[in-house]
């Protein structure tokens, strides 16, 4: 390594290692890591996996992939040789900007996993330019702006892959773009497939994220999720994804004849996996390529793909199920529709179920529909949510296809959300119980033979310190912001949504706000952080985050409150920002309307790091309580089955809660106080007011007293500094189901089958 490391800064800077800068270093290491993975073998496998998704989360790469091939111990050695700490020079690597939130972090772990278990399976997706955007906070909002990840030397492997994507007006020539993926310990590695334009041009962005919206050839990949509020918008999404799954087709089949595959066995050699719904269109696409180009009949074709095909279901809110009206899909891919009326009819005359049709009578496409129909397999992203599946969301196409529905609940890629990004907790686990649980993640239950051992119970709670202090410096050299490391952190990091409800709690620090002031103070300050990015045509979530920007304000600038209860929201919250914030934490915030959050993965990640969670009864919430027991979890709220109910009945309203309720009335009323219309915005304020009051979806009202009571009794109970520290060693322990590993192990033996 030290060898390899002096030849590259030699070669490329004429730099000795001890003369190296930080940005010489990082781009050292950068190529004897990428050097090592282009000598490794790809993982071969009779039958390949394609996991195709609008978005890839895979955070900073340096680490990881250093721990993955065994290479962090030495890397980290020969770096302090010289004077130079892994940790700093890795901050010069830019995160990628490839995805979103939660869905896309999950098929960064599951290719983490799928290469760890050895499996042969590649990621496809696109290469965007600007990826979702910076966000910069001003006047207590947000402002988006781009975010140019891609430098001249990065994780990227230009090849010589290229296809022609034809759309209704041009084709274009797409170029592929590689990134290798390690698994930990392993010999082989897989890769993440980016497609990409040569045409795209970043000067084209104006005035934050604006651009032109119909020049396709210049800005294709340049931005994930570009807002579809107006129909170029729409268009916009469709030409992305059809370019996405295009490409992704023409790619299987070649790789497939390639290794000799006869096409009328597609099946048995590959399997595809549709993340969400942004990838459908490869169904109609492959089915095209098969009869246009490679001799196959109608019937033939489609019963090949639907035995190629499964799909994984992320959301039960209907306004997320992509509906494409007939007349978009017109204007971008006229070629594909033959085929979707095809799939259509097929259905109609199969079914006579409106509501399983493709498409509907506002002649709208619905893609979902495309993938249960036409894939094998139909899958949910935690138990309670694949219930809902089966029962409710789906019910009409589990009564058809039942054998198609299996639940897999989602999990976490152990290397990076405990290996890297706790090294002090990582190190005394390994000294505790072995190392075998990087790999074999149950072994973390043998943490539970120490539940009763103080001296390790004092330790975990150092190892806590130790990473709040290390968060309480990381604010400060990036947001200078000050934060007491002996208040309880209390966490919410997660995409900005009503359903997730930051604005409940938001609604708690008013409360305790209010509290301090009549003078009842905690015996312990609280620090309530929070960070998420709003959608930017998502109007009432950027009110939320005005409404937490106001009361930061408030509240750490108010002398009488700022020592006992602080808030902060980080800037731009990304994977670097999570494998900062997530071991310093003590309370998991995961409060989302039961029945909403199809399973969380942040949820996991706290959990693994000894926080305690609080939360209500949805997604794997349910599953974390069900294996840490009553003791080490804190639940409240509405139940699914309740939430539904009130939803199928339209029985719930806001106004009557906060009309009966004085308290209530009081913490919502706050909002639009005087106090607060003299920080913020009296637009973005009242409005958010008047939609809590008078809508209020998410049923923030119902859960919010439950709320308020669970989180002051989780504070007494932190005082009981040994029961608490138990807590965090059962969470700890019994997170291995959580391992993205046997995540992964069962899709491969329920699905895949490699
Ligand atoms: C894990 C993760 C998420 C998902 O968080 P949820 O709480 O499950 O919504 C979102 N963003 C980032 C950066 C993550 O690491």
């Amino acid at each position: 390594m030290e060898q390899a490391l002096q030849h590259v800064l030699q070669e490329k800077f004429q730099k000795d290692l001890k003369e190296a800068t930080k940005e010489e270093m990082y781009t050292a290491l950068l190529f004897v890591t990428k050097d090592k993975m282009k000598h490794m073998k790809q993982k071969e496998g009779d039958r390949k996996l394609y996991y195709i998704s609008a978005e890839f989360l895979i955070g900073k790469l340096l680490s990881n992939n250093l721990i993955n091939l065994g290479l962090f111990d030495e890397a980290k050695e020969v770096l302090a040789k010289y004077g130079f700490d892994l940790t700093e020079v890795e901050e010069v690597e830019a995160e990628p900007s490839l995805g979103n939130g939660g869905l896309g972090r999950l098929a960064a772990c599951f290719l983490d996993s799928i290469a760890t278990l050895g499996l042969a399976g590649d990621g496809v997706g696109l290469n965007y330019h600007d990826g979702l955007f910076l966000q910069k906070f001003a006047d207590h909002k947000q402002r988006e702006e781009k975010n140019p990840w891609i430098t001249e030397e990065s994780w990227l492997t230009r090849t010589d892959r290229h296809f022609e994507v034809p759309f209704q007006d041009f084709t274009l020539t797409s170029t592929m773009y590689d990134i290798d993926v390690p698994g930990y310990g392993k010999d082989t590695c897989n890769k993440l497939h980016l497609f990409d334009l040569d045409t795209v041009d970043e000067s084209i962005i104006h005035d934050g994220i604006q651009f032109d919206k119909r020049d396709i050839p210049k800005n294709l990949t340049l931005f994930l999720y570009p807002d579809d509020s107006d129909e170029a918008g729409q268009l916009l999404r469709i030409y992305q994804q059809y370019f996405m799954v295009s490409n992704a087709a023409q790619l299987i089949l070649k790789e497939a004849e390639e290794r000799g595959v006869n096409l009328y066995h597609l099946h048995e050699h590959v399997c595809i996996q549709i993340n969400d719904t942004h990838p459908t269109m490869v169904i109609p696409e492959l089915i095209r390529l098969l009869t246009t180009q490679k001799g196959f009949n109608m019937d033939t074709a489609i019963d090949v793909v639907r035995k190629t095909c499964a799909y994984t279901n992320h959301t039960i809110l209907s306004e997320a199920l992509e509906k494409w009206p007939v007349s978009y899909l017109e204007k971008v891919v006229p070629h594909l529709l033959p085929i979707i009326r095809e799939l259509d009819a097929r259905v109609r005359r199969d079914f006579h179920d409106e509501k399983v049709y493709i498409i509907d009578e506002m002649d709208r496409v619905h893609m979902a529909h495309i993938d249960i129909h036409y894939g094998y397999a139909v899958n949910g992203v935690a138990a309670l949510h694949t219930e809902i599946l089966k029962e409710s969301e789906l019910k009409p196409f589990y009564d058809i296809y039942p054998e198609k529905f299996n639940n897999k609940t989602n999990g976490i890629t152990f290397r990076r959300w405990l290996v890297h990004c706790n090294h002090e907790l990582a190190d005394y686990l390994k000294e505790l119980i072995g190392k075998d649980f990087v790999e074999n993640a149950d072994s973390l239950e043998k943490l539970l033979a120490f539940r009763d051992d103080d001296a390790v119970l004092e330790r975990l709670r150092e190892i806590k310190k130790d990473a709040k202090l290390e968060l309480k410096k990381y604010l400060k050299e990036t947001q200078d912001v000050d934060i007491d490391e002996n208040a309880i952190f209390d966490i919410q990091i997660k995409r900005l949504h009503e359903y997730k409800r930051q604005q409940m709690n938001a609604l708690y620090a008013i409360y305790k706000y209010k509290e301090i002031k009549k003078g009842h103070l905690p015996k312990r300050p609280v620090t309530m952080i929070f960070g998420a990015k709003a959608a930017p045509a998502y109007t009432i979530a950027k009110d939320i985050i005005h409404l937490i920007l106001c009361l930061q304000e408030l509240i750490n600038h108010d002398p009488e409150v700022s020592p006992y209860l602080r808030i902060v929201m980080v800037e731009n919250y990304n994977v670097t920002k999570a494998e900062k914030l997530i071991p310093a934490c003590d309370i998991s915030e995961q409060i989302s309307l039961a029945s909403k959050e199809a399973s969380g993965t942040g949820n996991m990640k706290f959990m693994l790091n000894g926080a305690v969670t609080l939360g209500t009864e949805d997604g794997a919430n349910v599953e974390i309580h069900e294996l840490v027991g009553d003791d080490n979890i804190y639940i409240f709220g509405e139940k699914s089955e309740t939430v539904i109910d009130l939803y199928d009945k339209a029985a719930y309203n806001s106004r009557a809660i906060y009309e009966s309720d004085p308290e209530i009335e009081e913490l919502v009323d706050f909002i639009i106080s005087k106090q607060m219309i003299l920080i913020g915005d009296p637009v973005n304020l009242g409005r958010l007011y008047k939609e809590i009051v008078s809508k209020d979806w998410f049923m923030t009202l119902l859960d919010l007293k439950d709320y308020i009571l669970t989180k002051e009794r989780m504070l007494e109970d932190y005082e009981d500094e040994k029961a608490w520290a138990k807590k965090m060693l059962v969470n700890i322990a019994k997170a291995g189901y959580f391992s993205s590993d046997r995540t992964i192990a069962e899709y491969n033996q329920d699905i895949w089958h490699l």
